[in-house]
């Protein structure tokens, strides 16, 4: 298939279609390589964060919870002696509460559950029985306790920590307990609700039967969550993060931690798409931070394309024109600064050379005369051209041998051939070096003389004559010509007519006897 050539692909568009696609790929490899890194370091830093936080919160709740225990352990030891006093136990009571701000109210209640003191007191009356889960609860089981969530005989959700106050004879007298409100400001509140995020991120504390307590979405407290692995693994005790999905279908990294004394799991958690959303930004500072340098990279590329594709193109197209005169020196031009290129070069201009040197051979061959090395017709034609197109004079001599016939028949071929040359080499040193020699065929040669008068000819003519009477040739004989001398004027039209008037005179010169040279104008 031929294509034009404008359409079709160049060297410079193939290293430049393959480099730019190399470095593409490596870039977007690279792009992805870096958004996968930074995607799971995201997502781990995230997990971690929020393990570290449950259960750094398993670890405050718990503390809370302690010193809710301690401080209702110390009030025991003031009440048990005042027991039947309901003025000290309301003092008591209030103290409890006032003193630590971990209750949101604190009571006194005696073993048949009747209510002896309570603050703040405008919640119920003393005498009242209290007829509450909590309350049976303290009372069923005689030992310190952290209860369930109940509603409270306010129609509150609360939990109550409780301690059993025994008389100094070991009788039950009753409990003094404190209740932290669920869906109030309380210190569970206090402690849980400081941390919250606003990008769904969030935070929730469920009891042993999966009821929330906490939750930063305040409506749900109260709610028994559907387990999920995250949760039935705190609730066993356990820590540590997952990526889950909640009920809601959200993708979540959570992290969780349990408090162990009451069996309480604790979940923090982050939507994945939130982590993640910081990730888009990142990945758009890198693009820009990259960008500089890969445009820098493509300019690089396109600049070293062209280079490289240079002198290959330059030698590509001085080979399409290799017949035209300027090939060679447009080949020499090309920096061929590579190895490819420098050998393509070397070896196109050594082709070319080889090549205008059998040109120039055959040329020479077809314009000279094999035997004596003059030129042949066709070459003094061609001289004769040029000499009309400069509009120069000349001065024509024609040479034959006399009786050539005759040293052919005496002394063979071979010896004709041989004084043939020796007569081209004694017109060789009579003309002068502009003079143009030419053998015409046979024993007939001619010399054209530029820009010489009749009269200079004839003297040239009369030498040369003299010159070959003077030669003997090998076997003793001596030989002589006979010449006949013409000049063409500045007119390029007289070529033919100077040539046939050098030749009349010579053969005039034959009839008058040979040897001897005679002038056109004179004949
Ligand atoms: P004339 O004085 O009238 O010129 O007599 P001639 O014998 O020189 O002239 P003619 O034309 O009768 O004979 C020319 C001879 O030259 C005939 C041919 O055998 C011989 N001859 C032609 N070409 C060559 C050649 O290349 N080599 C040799 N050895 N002889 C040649
Ligand atoms: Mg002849
Ligand atoms: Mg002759």
């Amino acid at each position: 298939m031929h294509l034009p050539s404008a359409f079709r692909l160049d060297l410079r568009r193939l290293i430049l279609l393959f480099a730019v696609t190399t470095a593409l790929l490596t870039l977007a490899n690279t792009f992805y390589a870096s958004y996968v890194t930074q995607r799971d370091l995201l997502i781990r830093q995230t997990l971690e964060t929020n393990r570290v936080y449950a259960a750094k919160l398993a670890d405050s709740t718990e503390g809370l919870l302690n010193l809710a225990r301690q401080q209702l352990a110390y009030s025991v030891a003031v009440l048990a002696p005042v027991f039947d006093q309901p003025q000290k136990l309301m003092a008591e009571t209030e103290r409890l509460k006032t003193q630590t701000s971990i209750f949101n109210s604190t009571y006194v209640v005696s073993a048949d559950r009747s209510l002896l003191a309570i603050s703040p007191q405008a919640l119920a009356k003393p005498g009242s029985v209290v007829n509450s889960d909590g309350a049976r609860e303290a009372v069923a089981m005689r030992q310190p306790l952290v209860s369930q969530p109940f509603v409270s005989v306010i129609g509150r959700l609360v939990i109550a920590v409780s301690h059993p106050v025994f008389a100094t004879d070991g009788r039950y007298l009753g409990y003094v307990g404190g209740s932290i409100y669920l869906r109030e400001r309380s210190a569970l509140d206090v402690l849980l609700s400081d941390h919250h995020y606003r990008d769904g991120s969030g935070l929730y504390v469920v009891d042993r039967q999966r009821r929330i307590l906490y939750h930063h979405d305040a409506e749900r407290i109260g709610e028994v969550m559907p387990g999920n692995p995250v949760i039935e693994a705190a609730i066993s005790g356990d820590a540590g993060a997952q990526r889950v999905t909640d009920t809601d279908g959200v993708d979540m990294l959570t992290g969780y931690a349990s408090v162990t004394s009451t069996g309480w799991g604790i979940v923090a958690q982050r939507p994945t798409e939130a982590t993640l959303a910081k990730l888009h930004g990142l990945m758009l500072e890198i693009l820009g931070n990259s960008l500089p340098v890969s445009l820098l990279t493509l300019l690089c590329i396109w600049w070293l394309s062209r280079l490289i594709a240079r002198p290959l193109w330059q030698l590509a197209s001085s080979a399409r024109q290799m017949d035209s005169q300027p090939a060679a020196e447009q080949i020499r031009q090309v920096s061929s600064w590579y190895f490819e290129a420098a050998e393509l070069k070397r070896a196109m201009l050594a082709g070319l050379a080889q090549f205008n040197h059998k040109i120039g051979q055959l040329n020479h061959d077809t314009i000279t005369d094999p035997l004596t090395g003059l030129l042949n017709r066709r070459g003094m034609l061609a001289r004769l051209e040029q000499w009309q197109a400069g509009n120069r004079p000349f001065a024509v001599i024609a040479i034959d041998v006399d009786h050539f016939k005759q040293v052919n028949d005496s002394l063979g071929h071979d010896a004709g051939d041989q004084l043939l040359r020796q007569l081209a080499q004694l017109m060789e040193q009579v003309a002068r070096s502009n003079d143009v020699l030419c053998r015409n065929g046979g024993e007939e040669f001619m010399a054209l003389l530029p820009e010489t008068s009749l009269a200079d000819a004839c003297a040239v003519a009369e030498r040369l004559r003299q010159c070959v009477a003077d030669s003997p040739i090998p076997e003793g004989m001596s030989v002589t010509i006979s010449l006949g001398v013409a000049h063409c004027p500045l007119s390029s039209a007289g070529i033919e007519h100077a040539l046939k008037q050098a030749d009349q005179a010579l053969y005039v010169a034959k009839h008058q006897g040979r040897n001897r040279v005679v002038t056109a104008g004179a004949a």
